[in-house]
């Protein structure tokens, strides 16, 4: 352990789709590296020159130990884009052990009124603020479509309200019925609509007096979805790209984005002013981030919970070393 790292007991470690993929070869990562990269824990030692940061505090931390220190990301302070970081997880060793050491400067504390299950998902909330706070925004009595219910789905529609939308619609498939769309529902999302049953597009132009919606957040990688979301958007109506395709190119509809004037934005990865207020809405508990967490499995027992997402089954599955 270095001067400026300390060692970490993982307390909860969440399971993200990333960990699926790299698990069924999909995802370039280093091997072989432990998994995994939402995480909360507890200081067990600190490095001697470590000052912000005790034996006993409880954290969470950006999922990495920093990046190269000198391309111009890092120099303008966007370490979350340096191509060298150090990311937990697919380059160097993860979470999903007992054990972790990182460099203080990548922690936060977890506020006391949050639970370590809760604070390991400060992960992909930090993804969604960043989207929503950052690179796209979502405006006062905006009409918010959210494609895709996985867990960043439902938590951009759940935060997408706190930040001042009117109304939210998510969308899902069959296979989403069974835990998903119901998880939504209970979330107090406005619309939870299977798109095999329902034509989401005539719903929401019904429920805007045919104007569309303000924003669109594709949250579902698929191809079907990302040229559904230009049909959806009002004109001059905007795009918030959150969803990662798995694929070299995906059909865009181009002159419908033209015609319409549409803003696409997209954003990746969460920075240090998306943590902060990713545990600032988890110690609001505006959003209950409870409802996200299907099962908490030890860490032996990986395998199942690696299953249950893959059957979606589940949101959320936290592993416990
Ligand atoms: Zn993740
Ligand atoms: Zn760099």
């Amino acid at each position: 352990m270095e001067g400026n790292e300390v060692l970490i007991r993982i307390r909860a470690a969440g399971i993200c789709g990333t960990d699926l993929h790299i698990d069924e070869g999909r995802f370039h990562c280093n091997p072989p590296v432990v998994l995994g990269h939402e995480f909360s824990g507890e200081i067990i030692e600190v490095g001697k020159d470590v000052s912000d940061f005790k034996i006993g505090d409880r954290v969470v931390a950006e999922a990495h130990k920093g990046g190269c220190g000198t391309c111009r990301y890092c120099q303008r302070g966007e370490v979350e884009v340096c191509t060298q970081k150090r990311a937990i997880g697919y380059r160097i060793h993860g979470c999903f052990a007992p054990l972790l050491t990182l460099p203080a400067s990548s922690l936060h504390i977890i506020p006391d009124n949050v639970t370590y299950e809760q604070a390991a998902l400060t992960e992909p909330i930090a993804i969604v603020m960043k989207g929503l706070g950052q690179k796209c925004s979502v405006e006062p009595e905006d009409f918010v479509v959210v494609l895709g219910c996985g867990p960043i789905g439902l938590l951009a529609a759940a935060i997408a309200k706190t930040l001042g939308a009117r109304s939210v619609v998510i969308t899902g498939t069959d296979r989403d019925e069974k835990v998903r769309l119901q998880v939504a529902r209970k979330l107090n999302i406005d619309y939870a609509v299977n798109v095999q049953e329902e034509d989401v597009v005539q719903k929401v132009k019904e429920l805007t007096d045919g104007v569309g919606a303000d924003l669109v957040i594709e949250a579902s990688g698929a191809a079907p979805a990302i040229q559904q979301a230009f049909d959806l958007i009002r004109i001059n109506g905007r795009v918030c790209g959150l969803g990662i395709t798995g694929e070299k190119a995906v059909p865009f509809p181009w002159d419908t984005a033209l015609l319409k004037a549409a803003e696409v934005n997209f954003s990746a990865s969460s920075n240090w002013t998306s943590w902060t207020r990713a545990l600032s809405i988890l110690s609001s508990h505006r959003i209950t981030v409870d409802d996200l967490i299907t099962k908490t499995l030890p860490l032996s027992q990986w395998k199942e919970a690696f299953d249950l997402l893959r059957r979606l089954e589940a949101v959320k599955v936290l592993l416990i070393p």
